[in-house]
């Protein structure tokens, strides 16, 4: 068997189109532009990459992009002033502050101090108890990502048995919430699973969120069953440059999966789109504007 390949990019092109064609209604019908606020605190190389591309999807989807760079060595009184800021500034819909952030400043209280319908992350705790109650909230955007692939390649994810490998805050516990409020039977496995091959083999949809380089192989891999890499690890190859692959050891879990994300090329894309998407969510909300499902 050789696995169909869910294309991530191809995937987030379209829901980006959707959004810009949401952005662009939101405009004629309400004169309203949705704007995005990002803030990066220090010049860790991997973060602004990160906000850049970030700008430059959510200028390109028709949005506003609001930058606000900070020293690494900034107070967290003033980090925490600007965020005050952008809560009370009507033009800006969502806001993100770019993780992880340096060691002096308590992520715990920055994130909790973003209002929680502009939270587009969805890490702050009322957004994570929203969630975990079933009820409309800001959802993480690299889980939603998943889920969104994995309901437009299965449609219903109903009685699926899925199988999250992590159980971080950030993708691992949402994503598994996600899949248990599409009627999944979930499993959160992590590094102190007992036998976790044999955990992993009972699952129809498989979603590796470790950060560790191909550790699940093909033969833990239900013959048919889906397999969502998020991992995105940078491994040194024998001609001395650097390469990218995810948790799960591509080509033996291609052989047996039904489908599989590729990585790059799979989650990754998912996660940007999810945050524009996200942005747009909030502004229809914050101005009490039907909030139609317009990734469908
Ligand atoms: P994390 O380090 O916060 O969590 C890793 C989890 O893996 C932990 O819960 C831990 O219990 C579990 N784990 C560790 N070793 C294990 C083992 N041997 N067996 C089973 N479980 C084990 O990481 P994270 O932030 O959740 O990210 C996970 C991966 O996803 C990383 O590679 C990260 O780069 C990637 N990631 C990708 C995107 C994207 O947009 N594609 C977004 C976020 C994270």
């Amino acid at each position: 068997m050789s696995a169909h390949i869910i294309d991530g990019k191809a995937f987030s092109a379209k829901v980006r189109s959707k959004i810009a064609d949401k952005v662009s209604a939101l405009k004629s019908a309400h004169g309203i532009t949705p704007g995005l606020a990002v803030v990066l605190v220090g010049s860790d190389p991997a973060s602004q990459v990160y906000v850049r591309s970030k700008g430059k999807q959510t200028v390109e989807a028709g949005m506003n992009s609001f930058e606000h760079k900070l020293d690494a060595d900034t107070p967290e009184d003033v980090l925490l002033a600007l965020i005050d800021d952008l809560n009370a500034d009507d033009s800006v819909h969502g806001i993100l502050v770019q993780l992880p952030l340096p060691g002096h400043l308590d992520e715990t209280q920055v994130i909790n101090r973003i209002a929680p319908e502009k939270d587009v992350d969805g890490f702050c705790i009322a957004n994570v108890g929203l969630l975990g109650t079933g009820q409309k909230s800001m959802v993480p955007c690299t889980p939603l990502g998943c889920l969104l692939m994995l309901r437009d390649y299965h449609g219903s994810l109903s009685g699926k048995n899925a199988v999250v490998i992590g159980r971080s805050n950030i993708v691992g516990k949402p994503m598994a919430q996600l899949l248990l409020n599409d009627s999944c039977t979930v499993t959160i496995a992590h590094s102190r699973t007992q036998d976790l091959a044999e955990v992993v083999r009972g699952a129809d949809i498989v979603v590796a969120a470790v950060g560790r380089p191909e550790m699940v192989p093909g033969d833990w891999i239900k013959p048919g069953a889906t397999v969502i890499d998020v991992g995105i690890n940078r491994i040194d190859t024998e001609d001395g440059k650097t390469r990218l692959v995810g948790d799960v050891d591509y080509d033996s879990c291609a052989a047996v999966a039904g489908a599989i994300t590729p990585v790059p090329g799979g989650v990754g894309p998912m996660t940007i789109a999810c945050l524009l998407a996200n942005t747009v969510t909030a502004c229809c909300r914050i101005n009490n504007l039907a909030e139609d499902d317009f990734l469908s």
